[in-house]
């Protein structure tokens, strides 16, 4: 189905600077504080942040099926759960109502005083309450990267990869919005050569370069979601960047997989963009070889082209760019992973997140993790203040941005910024 929210043409009212990534395509959901300190569910045009409530309670979106407070909430999940079709009666309404063909609203100063803010004045929060997280570990390079550093360059990826979606049970508690500092973690480690580990703080702590995405209901107890279906019970995406502890998570990993250097921190961007806003991006992904069992085969395109990068900015110091990866090269997709964490009845309710695994590239600068583009610190990067980075310093900002563009339209994701403070001192 065409999604009129999409033609490349539509212009808004509402100004929108070059290279916006909130161009009135987008339409994205969020949750925000406003200048009266009121919490409300948003979009975003350009730099501007529109009050859907406010929207909602001057009767703009009269005709649509809404609860009356489904917009006067604290997350965006009782609105995901209202499914697909109300997204998009919604996001079809929001688009009308800022064309530049439209002069209801926009002749309309006391509404137009009430609905917009300027993004500066807004305090942006967790747009979803999310119930579970789980993170997989989807990009082909980097598993094989990672497979060549710990294990055996010949047998970097292990025998199960190519055929699951390989994932862990992440926890929600600590995911939190850009512009949140985190603490440089404490843990268990066991330095080289040692016979006993030590405690204290992490030496290696690491970005992941990562998306999720948010799933709305999809199943009752037990029952599967198809791969067919899936993209139906993901409402949307957000940049996620999966803070990680590398010497930690060495020590700890075995046998049951990533524990304390994971659960710290796990910051996203604050703006969901839909499914819907993606279409016009599609692609192929890589080619699956061997072919995947026949729950998780898949015809069409079912990737998306969005450009990733990430950047260190030491305290006091422009950013330096350290990778640029793409979404489009993750091995298995959304539905794929949605299908396969299913597959055995499990779960999953609305605002649940699923982060992709780190995203790396096939070349050396277009990898996902300090740990590949330093090469466990045998290849550091410099920084524009000429210091040198192997993992990430105390008082480095670390930030990812993300978007698409095809057609003279560009959608965006804003970005995930996020400094590391030292370790946690207790007075
Ligand atoms: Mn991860």
């Amino acid at each position: 189905m065409p999604h009129k929210t999409n033609d490349a043409s539509k212009k808004s009212w509402l100004s929108v600077p070059e290279n916006s990534d909130f161009p009135i395509q987008n339409i994205p959901f969020g949750v925000f504080l406003t200048r009266d300190d009121i919490i409300t569910i948003g979009t975003r045009i350009g730099d501007y942040a529109i009050d859907l409530n406010a929207l909602q309670q001057l009767g703009y979106f009269e005709g649509i099926p809404l609860t009356d407070d489904i917009f006067l909430q604290d997350s965006l999940n009782d609105f995901i759960s209202d499914g697909k079709k109300t997204w998009r009666l919604v996001r079809n309404r929001i688009s009308t109502l800022f064309d530049v063909e439209n002069d209801t609203l926009r002749t309309n100063m006391d509404h137009r005083s009430t609905v917009l803010f300027s993004v500066n004045e807004i305090e942006m929060q967790l747009p979803v309450q999310i119930g579970d997280y789980t993170d997989f570990y989807s990009s082909k390079e980097h598993a094989t990267n990672i497979g060549t550093m710990f294990r055996d360059p010949d047998n970097a990826l292990l025998p199960n990869w190519l055929h699951i979606p390989v994932g862990y049970h992440g926890r929600s508690s600590t995911i939190v919005p850009s512009g949140t500092a985190i603490h440089r973690p404490n843990g268990q480690t066991l330095p080289k050569g040692a016979e006993a580990p030590v405690f204290g703080p992490s030496k290696r702590v690491d970005f992941e370069l990562e998306m999720a995405f948010i799933t709305t209901d999809a199943n009752v107890l037990g029952e599967p979601v198809s791969v067919a279906e899936a993209e139906d019970y993901i409402f949307g995406m957000v940049l996620f960047n999966d803070w990680s502890a590398r010497d930690i998570q060495k020590w700890e990993y075995v046998p049951l997989g990533p524990f304390l250097a994971k659960n710290f921190a796990s910051s996203i961007s604050p703006w969901i963009v839909t499914l819907d806003a993606l279409e016009p991006f599609r692609v192929a992904g890589p080619k699956q070889d061997p072919e995947p069992l026949p729950y998780l085969q898949q015809k069409g395109d079912h990737s998306f082209d969005i450009q990733l990068e990430v950047a260190i900015a030491p305290e006091n110091t422009e950013p330096t760019v350290v990778g640029k990866s793409n979404f489009k090269y993750m091995y298995w997709t959304m539905a794929q992973q949605l299908a396969h964490h299913t597959v055995n009845g499990c779960k999953i309710n609305s605002g649940d997140m699923l982060g992709s695994g780190t995203i790396s590239g096939p070349t050396p600068d277009s990898y996902g993790s300090m740990l590949e583009i330093a090469w466990q610190g045998t290849k550091p990067v410099t920084m524009k203040d000429g210091s040198q980075r192997s993992f990430i310093a105390d008082n480095d900002t670390v930030i990812m941005k993300g978007f698409c563009e095809k057609n003279g339209v560009r959608i965006g994701f804003g970005e995930v910024s996020t400094k590391l403070l030292p370790p946690f001192q207790t007075e």
